[in-house]
């Protein structure tokens, strides 16, 4: 019904089916807006349609529209079928003009100036959504009435002075578009309605969808209802209500009223609203019947609701309703409360979550009672652009915040908003606060992609990076170095130091909080109900990229099923570098093999403790993949070093020689250069110790009585040549260790698919490759031609604001292209070999949308950091479940 009714037309059918009080009207579907999209004018039947439906809503109001002394008037609204908000146009009160605001005034028992108001907004709505008219134009004409009259507030005009402003407004009209304001009512409401057609492709709808991903075709329903007023006097008002609390789920009345105002009244905050349970006292009748309305609407949808209402003159309507938003964890508890009360099954409850709500959940928060007791006071709130809680000092420059943390202090960068420049600033901060941008601004992009707390768009705040410091309202000034505390789930910022406590999820993730206790909330037990339902469901398996047995242990607490990528380089720094830097310095096998066997025991020790973390469980370890000269000293410091020395006529052969080293190493672009197999190739021996090391290491296991399940995974193929040399190198070697200990070993070999070219000739690299796995964040890179360290910081967040890409390709997976790449490779593997393991260990892996991606594709699991396998858990639950052509948007 949504697609031809819009979500708006469709819930407004809907209650209207149920028998609820829903002004009359009818909805113009998308259908018609798509031919008036693809041929530039109306289809030909819709005038005939329009009024035949126009004149049965007259019949059944008794009034026709605009007529003289007793006018239908009628709101004019779009409504698509994904909620596009504010994106789009609506005209109120079409049908007034010269004469019937006179009649509408009779109707009102003579409230001139509500009726003088009326038209006023029909002309300044109609003017600006249908004519064009800089909506400014009117806004000033209302500002100079109000000075005129020496008041603050449009409430202090007077019948007469919107009487004046009406004329003032239809001058402004004639002006601008060389003709009058329109008096014929079914003019008005033919314009409307091509307005809101035309609204669909309007440039902020277009970027929108854009970046939503929202089809450019779907086109807009246009819904035509009768208006109810809620400012006709202290028996009239509109409200806003809740079926249940969005923030817990708790079951109540929510919401607020506003007696005798517009819904417009309540967004501009022209009064203060009143809890809804007022309601109560001031309409009994009205209340009771509402509370009855709620119930029906969600025993209807199966869904916490929210709701527009309109009371006029003591009778109650329904303006809109739609599932309502609601808080990460109130969407756990409602989804169990609901198959508590049996309203659906456990398979919709895991639907109605999602792994972004469960990866909120678990960032650390603050503790609001700290906040509560007065130990630090909110300041500002701005958009909540990247997740987590974080504290420091306020710094606003760059420079400052990498001095400050590089001598221990924490920091948090604010600036109006961060471009390139900030980089490393932001690199050093906790977390980055701006006063300028949304979701997509550069500080929220870039914030994202380091997983770093970011609120940006805090406007309430001036910020001053000349003077280092901040004005928040109320005169609250924040100097460099005093104290913040900024919370990215929430988007709320505080002054001073906010307490941080763990994430209760992470606490029972971690086994440290037992959902049957006693003490354990709602949350925790409704979360550990959802991720057991959604374990028996998937069918992809989870695992984790860890690369030390303490990262593996935790995540096999948190669900993992092996480590998916056990990256090797990270164990070749700190100490063990000086080996590495004597291998790459080696001038005769000598001395190669000696670096070699300096480093071979500490491999086989790392080894060893993961294949114990993950005993009886695979684990996937990549050969080195960085180039070398990520092992040695950086070129500009060693050259200044060098220098340095020569002038004071001291020589230091080693830096000469290793000087040498770096700059034959030195790549221009090294994610393309010497890394991956090709370092197995020419550098004799490394891949060969490393393979020992993960043979003697699972040979030790199986001695002490170990499972330990290797994979040995080759990075970086883009040949089946390149991988046929080093598997028959690592299956000698294998057979080596097999011979020396007595102890067979049953190791895969594989490799990474990262390369188009990998992708392509998958089914050749089957043919040696007893596994893939999709290295995700190199396949995107190597696929749309730009490396990720350049190209993140410099013109992400340009490309995510013209809409090119709706998220970073390196969030969510590239369907179009990366994907199509991954289901060739994919499925030309499996041609070529039926019983080839498939996996991902990319980023992507714990990506909520990009899991359901390699669930279609059919891979076998997918592998992420340890702190997401939990998100991967449920969403490929979610997967397993989402029948076919369901849409979670
Ligand atoms: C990848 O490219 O997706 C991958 C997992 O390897 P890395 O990120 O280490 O290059
Ligand atoms: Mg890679």
């Amino acid at each position: 019904m949504k697609d031809l009714l819009g979500g708006k037309g469709a819930n407004l059918a809907e209650m209207t089916n149920l028998g609820l009080p829903v002004p009359p009207g009818f909805t113009i579907t998308t259908e018609a807006c798509r031919v008036y999209l693809a041929s530039g004018a109306e289809p030909p039947e819709l005038r005939d349609e329009v009024t035949e439906h126009l004149e049965t809503l007259e019949k059944k109001m008794g009034k026709r529209l605009g007529q003289p002394d007793n006018p239908l008037l009628v709101s004019v609204r779009s409504g698509a079928k994904f909620s596009m908000p504010g994106m789009m146009d609506t005209v109120l009160n079409i049908g007034l003009n010269d004469q019937s605001v006179h009649g509408l005034a009779a109707q009102s028992g003579g409230d001139e100036r509500f009726a003088w108001d009326s038209y006023r907004r029909l002309i300044q709505m109609f003017g600006k959504t249908v004519l064009g008219v800089p909506g400014e134009r009117f806004e000033e004409a209302l500002e100079e009435a109000k000075r005129v009259k020496g008041t603050e507030s449009d409430l202090g005009l007077d019948a007469q002075d919107f009487r004046k402003l009406v004329d003032t407004y239809k001058h402004i009209v004639r002006e601008h578009t060389g003709r009058e304001f329109p008096q014929d009512p079914r003019e008005q409401m033919d314009l409307a309605i091509r307005a809101v057609f035309d609204s669909w492709n309007g440039e902020r709808a277009r970027l929108y969808r854009r970046q939503e991903r929202i089809p450019h075709d779907l086109g807009t329903a246009v819904n035509v209802v009768a208006m109810v007023f809620g400012n006709m006097g202290m028996d009239s008002g509109t409200g806003v209500a809740f079926t249940r609390d969005p923030s817990s789920g708790r079951q109540g009345v929510y919401g607020d009223y506003l007696q005798n105002a517009q819904g417009e009244d309540v967004v501009a905050g022209v009064r203060n609203t009143v809890p809804l349970q007022e309601l109560e006292k001031i309409d009994k009748k009205s209340y009771d019947e509402l509370l009855r309305i709620m119930e029906v609407l969600e025993n209807h949808y199966r869904d916490l609701c929210d709701i527009e209402f309109t009371i006029e003159r003591g009778k109650l309507w329904m303006l809109q309703t739609r599932v309502g938003k609601r808080t990460a964890a109130a969407a756990f508890c409602i989804a169990t409360q609901l198959v508590d009360q049996g309203l659906i099954d456990m398979d919709e409850a895991l639907k109605r979550v999602n792994g972004v709500q469960l990866a909120q959940l678990m960032f650390p928060r603050f503790d609001e009672n700290a906040v509560a007791a007065g130990k630090a006071k909110r300041i500002a709130r701005g958009i909540a652009a990247s997740p987590g809680a974080a504290v420091g000092k306020a710094v606003f420059d760059q420079d400052t915040a990498v001095k400050w943390s590089q001598s221990g202090e924490k920091v948090i960068l604010i600036r109006r908003e961060t471009n390139p420049d900030d980089l490393n600033g932001m690199i050093a901060a906790e977390g980055i606060l701006t006063s300028r941008g949304g979701k997509t601004s550069h500080a929220a992009v870039v914030a994202r992609g380091m997983g770093k707390t970011c609120v940006c768009g805090a406007e309430e705040l001036d910020v001053d990076v000349k003077l280092r410091r901040m004005t928040a309202p109320g005169g609250i000034v924040v100097e460099e170095g005093d104290v913040i505390s900024i919370d990215g789930t929430t988007g709320q910022v505080y002054l001073g130091e906010v307490p941080v406590v763990p994430s209760p999820v992470v606490e029972y993730f971690e086994g440290r909080l037992d959902p049957r206790d006693a003490g354990a909330d709602e949350l925790v037990r409704a979360v550990d109900r959802i991720m057991k339902h959604a374990d028996a469901k998937r069918r992809l398996r989870v695992r984790a990229n860890a690369d030390t047995p303490e990262d593996s242990a935790r995540a096999r607490r948190f669900g993992a099923e092996g480590i998916g990528l056990c990256r090797t380089e990270h164990m070749f720094l700190g100490e063990r570098r000086k080996h590495v830097e004597r291998l790459i310095l080696a001038d005769t096998d000598a001395e190669r093999e000696e670096a070699l066997a300096a480093l071979l025991p500490l491999q086989r020790q790392d080894f060893i403790g993961i294949f114990e973390a993950m005993d009886g469980l695979p684990v996937t370890i990549r050969l080195l993949d960085p180039p070398l000269h990520e092992f040695l000293p950086d070129l500009t410091e060693l050259s200044v070093r060098v220098a340095v020395a020569e002038a004071r006529g001291e020589k230091n052969e080693d830096d000469l020689r290793l000087l040498q080293a770096v700059r034959r190493l030195h790549e221009q672009n090294p994610m393309l250069g010497l890394r991956g197999v090709r370092l197995g190739l020419v550098v004799p021996g490394l891949f060969i110790m490393q393979v020992r090391a993960i043979a003697e290491a699972a040979a030790e296991r199986r001695k002490v009585g170990g499972d330990p399940r290797a994979e040995i995974m080759i990075p970086l193929v883009g040949a089946v040549q390149e991988l046929e040399i080093i598997r028959e190198e690592s299956e000698r070697v294998l057979a080596e260790v097999a011979r020396e200990t007595g102890i067979e070993l049953d190791a895969l070999i594989g490799t990474m698919i990262e390369l188009p070219r990998a992708a392509l000739t998958a089914g050749q690299i089957a043919e040696c490759a007893q596994f893939f796995s999709f290295g995700t964040n190199d396949l995107t890179q190597t696929t749309w031609g730009f490396s990720r360290d350049d190209v993140e910081a410099a013109f992400f967040s340009t490309y995510l604001e013209k809409g090119i890409f709706g998220v970073s390709p390196f969030e969510a997976l590239d369907r179009d292209g990366v994907g199509r790449l991954i289901r060739i490779a994919a499925e030309e593997g499996r041609a070529a070999r039926p019983d080839l393991k498939l996996g991902v260990c990319g980023e992507h892996g714990g990506d909520p949308e990009s899991v359901h991606f390699f669930h279609e594709v059919g891979l076998d699991y997918v592998s992420c950091s340890p702190f997401r396998v939990p998100v991967a858990r449920l969403e490929a639950g979610r997967a397993a479940v989402a029948g076919e052509g369901s849409d979670s948007r």
